[in-house]
């Protein structure tokens, strides 16, 4: 696949070319640390992962491969 602006794929950041790029599972929200959780059943969802560049700052927000069945098998969400 082609996706040779996915900054999580190529590791290299789209905005200013930096090499630094960080994964995070987990970060602070307002309560404390927490993880984005996008509910896809009544049982279950899936986590939402950011990728940093940590020269620039820019940041994308993905969700493992492994989970999207959930995401497109999900009734809670809309089709736009
Ligand atoms: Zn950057």
């Amino acid at each position: 696949m082609g996706g040779s602006y996915i900054m999580k794929d190529t590791k290299v950041c789209p905005k200013c070319e930096s090499l630094n790029i960080k994964k995070f599972d987990r970060y602070y929200a307002s309560g404390g640390l927490a993880y984005i959780y996008v509910r896809t059943s009544s049982f279950g969802g899936v986590e939402v992962r950011l990728y940093v560049c940590s020269d620039c700052g820019y940041t994308e927000t993905w969700i493992d491969k492994k989970d999207l069945t959930k995401i497109k098998d999900s009734k809670y969400a809309q089709k736009i």
